[in-house]
């Protein structure tokens, strides 16, 4: 499955690119930070821009491809971040993108600088084995020039691209890199089989899930929008059932929200008394499309789904999704963004005086990137999570109940047994790493929210990425 069902925040209502309102936000967010002017105008700057056009011979026909790879920081080595194919790709999307991931690494604490890529082209349009020639000739042009390798820049999933993409990847790198120890190193979001990582594919939309229930779990968030504490029972509504939308729905009913819409292109459905995110599945699987499932009310324009009546809305589809025209009629208390700039600015602005909260982008969906670290990491150290301690875990827990039954007298039941005994294998490891990193960094945000007078958590968010990656500047001094 692809890793993200986002594409560009398109930006042809404003009158700025993607790239000048990422910028415009870093602006806005510096004000509040201490840096002198050159260090955020390199922060700002994307270091290394690499355009390619290379030939592929499809069918009787010979392709000139386009495609990108922008290394936006090298504050910190190696670069990461995913590759996405689709007809939208152009330079500037892949600096906005780019850049973005700089700042979603610093605020996850991710040690990597960030970067994108992007090949302009339809992956519907070709068959696999054409996709497969496009993917390893990209990945070779990335070998030739430097611009892959698990110390210099790290590829990964993105919108259109996924674990099948990622193992080419990794294939071509190991075959031009004989007998380099850590090539799989070389890119993340790969197959289990081929030195990926378990949670890995449900990565970001367990951020979301993660990130949105800190909201809720924090008594003064909660008190501010008159919302009860914890995500039980509270009512949610996710646009677009990709691999980020459909994970974090599934999350979200699988510890007692309440999933009352969900959107998709085809339309959108509505029940107040909860949808079954797994049977939905299942009937669109079957009729290809969510409409006219048991139970529900049909919504023809799939947008106006985002208006209905919700205590949380995702946005996990498209761009620009929430804007001037619609914002005002969004009745979520919380908005999470699940997708890459799914408001516009005019719309959070809108929200925000509605007092909305609007849980930004570049942390609610760094839980990908976040496990991809994870997965590195394992790849350079050559060995699965849990491999070496799950067994003396357990055989530690068997011990201390043994001795806690001695001394009490009384037996724990038996699935208070198993969940006791239980030693960590990596699934859990993973999933322990990644709710402590967004619970973290989502404490690391609203302190700075509440500690510099901002009103905004995007602001804050900014501010927490520019004060990591301007003390990194600091310290590395200028060189020579
Ligand atoms: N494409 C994902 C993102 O935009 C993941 C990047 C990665 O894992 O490096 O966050």
């Amino acid at each position: 499955m692809a890793e993200t069902a986002t594409s560009t925040p398109g930006t042809k209502a404003q009158h700025y690119s993607f790239f000048q309102g990422v910028e415009r936000n870093f602006d806005k967010a510096s004000s509040f930070t201490r840096f002198e002017k050159g260090i955020l105008e390199q922060i700002k700057a994307c270091n290394s821009i690499l355009q390619l056009k290379f030939p592929v011979r499809i069918g009787e026909k010979i392709e000139v491809i386009e495609a990108y790879r922008v290394q936006h920081s090298h504050h910190k080595l190696p670069c990461k971040g995913g590759i996405r194919y689709s007809m939208d790709v152009n330079q500037d999307e892949v600096m906005a993108l780019a850049s973005l991931m700089t700042y979603k690494c610093a605020i996850v604490n991710v040690p990597f600088g960030g970067a994108k890529g992007g090949i302009k082209i339809n992956p519907k349009n070709y068959t696999p084995f054409e996709l497969e020639k496009i993917t390893r000739r990209y990945a070779s042009e990335l070998v030739k020039k430097n611009f892959i390798g698990p110390g210099i820049d790290v590829p990964a999933p993105d919108y259109g691209t996924g674990a099948r993409e990622m193992s080419w990847i990794a294939d071509t790198y190991a075959s031009l890199k004989p007998g380099e120890v850590d090539a799989l190193g070389c890119v993340t979001g790969k197959p289990i089989t081929q030195g990926g990582v378990r949670g890995r594919t449900e990565a970001t939309g367990l951020g979301v899930y993660y990130g949105v229930r800190e909201v809720c779990n924090t008594k003064e968030d909660m008190k501010k929008l008159g919302l009860e504490l914890g995500i039980e029972g509270k009512k949610v509504i996710v646009q677009g059932l990709g691999n980020v939308g459909f994970h974090a729905a599934k999350f979200f009913f699988d510890n007692g929200a309440i999933i009352v819409g969900l959107a998709e292109y085809e339309g959108g459905i509505y029940s107040e008394k909860g949808i079954d995110i797994y049977k939905v599945v299942e009937h669109r699987k079957a009729t290809g499309s969510i409409l006219d499932f048991p139970g529900v009310t049909n919504i023809k324009n799939s947008a106006d789904t985002l208006e209905q009546e919700c205590d949380i809305l995702i946005p996990a589809a498209l761009e620009n999704v929430i804007n001037a025209g619609n914002a005002a009629r969004i009745k979520a208390k919380i908005i999470g963004e699940g997708a890459n700039g799914p408001l516009t600015p005019d719309a959070d602005e809108i929200l925000h005086k509605k007092g909305a909260i609007v849980v930004p982008d570049m942390y609610l969906n760094a839980g990908g990137v976040t496990v991809s670290y994870f997965e590195w990491l394992k790849n350079l150290s050559h060995v699965r999570f849990g491999r070496m301690d799950k067994r003396f875990s357990e055989n530690q827990n068997s011990l201390i109940l043994q001795t806690v039954e001695g001394l009490t007298g009384k037996r724990a039941n038996d699935t208070e047994r198993t969940m006791i005994l239980h030693g960590p294998d990596e699934a859990d490891l993973v999933y322990s790493g990644l709710e402590d990193t967004m619970i973290g960094s989502y404490h690391e945000i609203r302190d700075i929210l509440n500690s510099r007078d901002i009103s905004d958590m995007r602001t804050a968010a900014f501010v927490c990425a520019i004060d990591k990656v301007g003390v990194s500047y600091e310290e590395l001094g200028i060189f020579p």
